[in-house]
């Protein structure tokens, strides 16, 4: 048995073993399911749990996978056989709030939302917002250097994070990074950390970025013939050189069906594009925004109102759960250049009628980032078979426009074929190397990434 070592685990945290162990723990939100399921679980309490558990899973030959909240959509915390599943979800608390150094210090646990919410007390905000904010952790959040809508300006994760405690695969505590604004000792082991998708350590701390809650915001809102004209407008407005806050874009049945599961009027549309501008220079770069969308449509609207805002941006935060009604979604998540965004979509749409699949396709424009979703309905036998190779052609299309297999929901599993593709064998082994470096017996998440 695996856990015949049990009493060596000391924890003040809970530890469950096989059956007791709840099958939600296997899998995260990209529906992969791993071979078999893991043997112990450790609800880690403590740094101490952590680094008890790491030392516990190398004696007892296990492997460990790392969990935040299991939102995931790569299958990067999923645990199957032979594998240790550290929860570090109940490492919760907001250590610090600095409104004088504008950052917090928070350990891994803490809810995205949460740390935003707390330094709205003080004027000021956490930037990195996934749509999963409400439900993911920082430490999942800085694991897969996640994005969100505001990147556009405030950047990816990575941008907001200073500095990590983590605990390395044989137990050893290490911080990296700092709390000052500037500094460059040493090689940037933060970023190292930060996207490696729980292969190189456990992060049990970070000290993030806080930025200013902006004194000011206009949406811009557009709706476009087709998605030639939207992608050519949101390329006008960010090449007039302003630097919006969001730019998001639907395409055509994205934006049916969004609307269709909101019960919204609808306004029918080849593509939609939603926009923001923030900050004292707000209105100005507003204007310029909305100056470049009607040179491609006359349907514009603009404003300052929070709650019409809302309900602009309700259409893009409805376009997933509108798709999820009818099958199986698979969410792909490719970046190509802002200048080949229709180029892409149009990729996209032919590879959707080659294969035969629904292809629905919205995504943070003012990024490149976009999100593909594959929609596999449960009474279409051979559905799924066809999706795979239609997003097999997605995956190739991106790094053919010079763009990545992956803009923010990492590889963990289910991206691993391509990952080796798109960076080409020296560099994979370069990352192997660091890996095996950090890890030499392959503790942490086996099998994910490279
Ligand atoms: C509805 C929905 C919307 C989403 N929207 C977005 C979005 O807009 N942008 C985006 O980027 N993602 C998005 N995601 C994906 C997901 O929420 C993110 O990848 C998020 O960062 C995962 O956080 P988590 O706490 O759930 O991590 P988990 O899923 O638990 O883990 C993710 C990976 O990080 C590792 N990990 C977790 N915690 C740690 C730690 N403390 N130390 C080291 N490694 C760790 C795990 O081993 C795993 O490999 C969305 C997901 C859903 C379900």
């Amino acid at each position: 048995m695996p856990f015949s070592t049990l009493s060596n685990l000391s924890l003040t945290g809970d530890v469950l073993i096989g059956d007791q162990i709840p099958a939600a723990y296997s899998i995260d939100r990209s529906g992969f399911v791993p071979d078999g399921a893991p043997a112990v679980l450790v609800k880690a309490a403590s740094v101490d749990d952590v680094r008890n558990a790491v030392r516990y899973a190398t004696s007892a030959g296990l492997s460990v996978v790392i969990r935040g909240a299991g939102t995931g959509l790569a299958g990067g915390a999923s645990a199957g056989d032979g594998s240790l599943v550290l929860d570090v979800s109940g490492l919760n608390r907001i250590l610090e709030i600095s409104p004088a150094d504008e950052l917090a210090v928070v350990e891994p646990g803490v809810i995205t939302q949460a740390l935003d919410t707390a330094a709205a007390e003080f004027g000021l905000r956490y930037a990195p917002d996934p749509a999963s904010a409400a439900i993911s952790t920082i430490g999942g959040n800085i694991a897969t250097n996640a994005g969100g809508l505001r990147c556009v300006k405030y950047g990816v994760t990575g941008d907001s994070v200073l500095g990590l405690s983590i605990v390395l695969a044989d137990g050893r505590l290490i911080h990296t990074g700092r709390r000052t604004a500037k500094g460059v000792a040493g090689l940037d082991l933060t970023s190292l950390f930060t996207g490696s998708e729980g292969t190189l350590g456990v992060i049990v701390a970070a000290t993030v970025r806080l930025q200013p809650v902006p004194v000011n915001t206009i949406t811009v809102a557009a709706y476009f013939d087709d998605v030639d004209e939207a992608a050519a407008a949101t390329t006008a407005a960010l090449t007039a050189r302003v630097r919006p806050s969001l730019m998001e874009l639907l395409d055509e049945a994205s934006l049916r069906e969004a609307q269709d599961h909101l019960g919204v009027r609808a306004e029918s549309a080849g593509a939609f594009v939603v926009a923001q501008a923030d900050g004292f220079g707000a209105q100005a770069e507003a204007d310029i925004i909305e100056s470049s969308f009607r040179q491609f449509t006359s349907r514009v609207l603009v404003g300052d109102d929070p709650q019409a805002a809302d309900h602009l941006l309700a259409v893009r935060r409805a376009a997933l759960p509108a798709l999820e009604r009818h099958g199986r979604a698979l969410i792909e998540d490719i970046a190509v250049p802002r200048s080949r965004i229709a180029e892409a979509i149009r990729a996209v749409t032919a590879i959707a009628a080659r294969h035969d699949t629904a292809i629905y396709t919205f995504g943070h424009a003012g990024d490149g980032n976009l999100h593909p979703i594959i929609v596999v309905p449960e009474s279409d036998t051979g559905a799924y078979e066809r999706a795979v190779v239609a997003a097999d052609e997605i995956f190739g299309t991106a790094t053919e426009l010079g763009g990545t297999i992956t803009g923010e929901h990492g590889v963990g599993v289910l991206k691993r074929t391509w990952l080796e593709r798109e960076l080409g064998p020296e560099a994979s082994e370069v990352q192997r190397t660091v890996r095996r470096a950090l890890d030499p017996s392959g503790l942490f998440n086996p099998g994910k990434t490279l």
